[in-house]
């Protein structure tokens, strides 16, 4: 058994959960959190447990900084430390912005922003005492780029790049890394509920023809994760060049 012990948030489908197999596949110990989907989450853990690696599963709400500080807490206190977290956890709620309400703008700000920052913080308090850790946040290209009609997502996105430095500033001397990946297109509720819209494009802006493969993308982050000598820096995984 690994002795790496790490929280993905909204590991219950898509991204989250690939990232958490691929850490299965290291044999890690793994805190599966999810918001409703609690049966898809247990099956996660099930499958990590297939792999030779251990698991739980935790519900918590990332936007809610009392529910990111248990999330946190549990996984520690299961595992006796805290390795790895991975910011996955991520909605959309897209309009254009002449029509978008102040609740869409700060129902995506509050997920995907201000619940990397609580996370991240929690886990921080961990890593300092430990002087080791590696935290991910998972962006997008978006926000690099921008696009048309969801500038919460693309503001949210922007917001965890400049995060991600920040971060890395200040806990550098505590040997721990922290890093975004821009993980490119793939088909997963959130991504294929925009695909019909972008297909055309994002295939066309993919040199490979193709879409970036979610497998790899997800041994791709556990890479990150786990080596010791790049932080502050922002990771494109995808063949879209811009
Ligand atoms: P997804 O399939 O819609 O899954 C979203 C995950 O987030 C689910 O596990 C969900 O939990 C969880 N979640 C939602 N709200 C939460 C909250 N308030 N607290 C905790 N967990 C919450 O999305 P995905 O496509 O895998 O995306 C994962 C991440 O990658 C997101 O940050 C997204 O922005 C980013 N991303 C995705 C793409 C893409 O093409 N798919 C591209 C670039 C970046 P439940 O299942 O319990 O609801």
């Amino acid at each position: 058994m690994s002795e790496i012990a790490v929280l993905v948030t909204g590991a219950s489908r898509g991204i989250g959960r690939a990232i958490a197999l691929s850490f299965g596949k290291k044999k890690a110990r793994v805190a599966v959190n999810f918001f409703e989907r609690e049966k898809e989450a247990v099956s996660v853990c099930g499958e990590i447990k297939k792999l030779g690696g251990e698991a739980f599963a935790i519900q918590g709400d990332v936007s809610n900084s009392i529910h990111a500080r248990r999330l946190v807490e549990e996984a520690k206190k299961r595992w006796g430390r805290l390795d790895v977290l991975v910011n996955n956890a991520g909605i959309t709620r897209d309009r254009t912005i002449l029509k978008m309400t102040d609740e869409e703008w700060h129902e995506v700000l509050n997920v995907n922003l201000d619940g990397a920052f609580f996370c991240l913080r929690e886990a921080a308090r961990i890593m300092v005492k430990q002087k080791s850790g590696a935290i991910l946040n998972i962006s997008s290209i978006v926000g690099l780029r921008g696009s048309i009609g969801n500038a919460n997502y693309a503001a949210a996105k922007a917001g965890l790049i400049g995060l991600t430095k920040a971060a890395a500033k200040e806990f550098g001397r505590f040997n721990i890394r922290v890093n975004a990946i821009l993980p490119g297109f793939h088909m997963t509720d959130m991504g294929g509920s925009v695909w019909g819209k972008y297909a055309q494009r994002i295939t066309d802006e993919h040199v490979l023809g193709r879409l970036t493969d979610l497998s790899e993308l997800a041994d791709f982050v556990v890479h990150i994760a786990l080596q010791r000598s790049a932080s502050g820096q922002v990771f494109n995984f995808e063949s879209r060049v811009i």
